[in-house]
């Protein structure tokens, strides 16, 4: 029996179970799937939420502690599991204006550097394969991406150094609870008992505790996000480059992702050829010379999508023991680090590095 359970072994479980131990406690994870297969092995790993002005300050502070923690966290991890997450600054550089005077708020606000270019001459310094029909845009230079598999593989390897338990294709049916309290879960295998249980299963994450005795609402939906990605020689593009939310991401070794959609179709996670050829379209509108190259592959992944992208990192009233750490949509790679120190010190009731109102089974999410 560990002190902790956590329910879902994608990011957000993975790094929660890290902090937990870090902090003391023993902890299982119980995964589906294989660890990190769905929507974190999926995403595109830009460490940055997208237009971040567009998010409240609940979601930025988040982003920017975990700007701070995650060159540290992936030097720690490769020591532990001898995986490079690939933590690479390619900066990222949105190829229109039109929201100017919120960028530089925001940038001015949380202290990012963030260049408003006007002159097309200076978008193709930073971008030399840029369409040169664009005339002006958003660089914000200081950006990082890192690879999701590599990540995902790196917090395995962690996992095992730090002495974390981690059961692979294993479902949680049901959660077990006696007076009010959690005692545990429920797998096809038997039953797992523990005195703290954490929801971390990303999209599904709703599913468990409606069947609970007390359902209580919990706003997590799958949103469904398809990415190509492409094989070019290594440096054939430098940097991330955004229109009207899609965007590429630049892999050091050549390998370039456009993505991505945002759809509402349920837990499917089909790949239809026309979106592919839809997603080579934004690519090559923003490189025309990546037209060139072949599509190597094309995945979906479903977002544990919320209204505002604000994750639940909360109890669950009404049954003690119980937790939720769900809900990060867009953003679990870029709120992760800092999402899941939080999570760990509401459960070990340290006191927490930021206010938790916002992120209460209650608050707008
Ligand atoms: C195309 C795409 C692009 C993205 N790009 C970015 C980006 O650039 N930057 C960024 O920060 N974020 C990005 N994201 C979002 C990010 O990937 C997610 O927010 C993050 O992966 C969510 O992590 P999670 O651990 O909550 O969910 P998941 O990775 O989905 O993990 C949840 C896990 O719970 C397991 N599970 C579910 N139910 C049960 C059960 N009953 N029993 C046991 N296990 C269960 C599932 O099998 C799954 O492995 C992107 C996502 C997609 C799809």
């Amino acid at each position: 029996m560990s002190d902790c359970l956590i329910v879902g072994g994608g990011v957000i479980g993975l790094l929660t179970a890290r902090e937990l131990r870090l902090a003391g406690a023993s902890v299982t994870i119980v995964e589906r799937g294989a660890l990190g297969g769905e929507s974190s092995w999926a995403g595109g790993g830009i460490v940055s939420p997208l237009y971040p002005w567009r998010y409240s300050d609940a979601v930025n502070v988040l982003a920017e502690k975990s700007k701070q923690l995650y060159p540290e966290l992936c030097r720690q991890l490769q020591q532990e599991s001898g995986v490079d997450c690939e933590l690479i600054r390619s900066g990222m550089l949105i190829v229109h204006d039109d929201e100017q005077d919120q960028a530089q708020h925001w940038a001015g606000r949380y202290r990012v550097e963030l260049e408003h270019v006007q002159q097309p001459g200076r978008l193709a310094a930073i971008e030399p394969r840029l369409n040169p029909a664009f005339q002006r845009g958003l660089w914000m230079p200081q950006v990082v991406q890192l690879r999701n598999p590599k990540i995902v593989q790196a917090l395995k390897g962690g996992c095992d150094a730090l002495g974390i338990e981690h059961m692979e294709h294993s479902a949680v049916n049901r959660l077990l609870t006696e007076n009010g309290r959690v005692t545990g879960v429920q797998l096809d295998s038997g039953q797992l008992r523990a005195d703290k249980v954490i929801i971390a299963s990303g999209a599904w994450s709703a599913r468990l505790l409606q069947e609970t005795d007390v359902p209580q609402k919990v706003e997590v939906q799958p949103v469904k996000g398809q990415m190509i990605m492409l094989k070019t020689p290594p440096g054939f593009v430098g940097t991330i480059v955004m229109s009207q939310g899609h965007y590429i991401i630049p892999r050091q070794d050549g390998h370039v992702l456009c993505g991505s959609t945002l759809e509402f179709t349920g837990f499917e996670k089909s790949t239809p050829g026309e979106t592919r050829e839809q997603l080579m379209q934004y690519a090559s509108e923003l490189i025309p010379a990546l037209a060139q190259y072949p599509v190597v592959r094309h995945w979906a992944g479903l977002r544990p999508g919320t209204r505002q992208g604000i994750p639940y990192i909360c109890e669950y009233d009404g049954i003690e023991g119980l937790y939720l750490h769900a809900g990060h949509y867009r953003n679990g790679i870029v709120l992760g680090a800092a999402s899941a120190k939080l999570m760990a010190q509401l459960v070990t009731g340290e006191q927490p590095w930021c206010d938790l109102a916002p992120y209460t089974l209650n608050a707008p999410h």
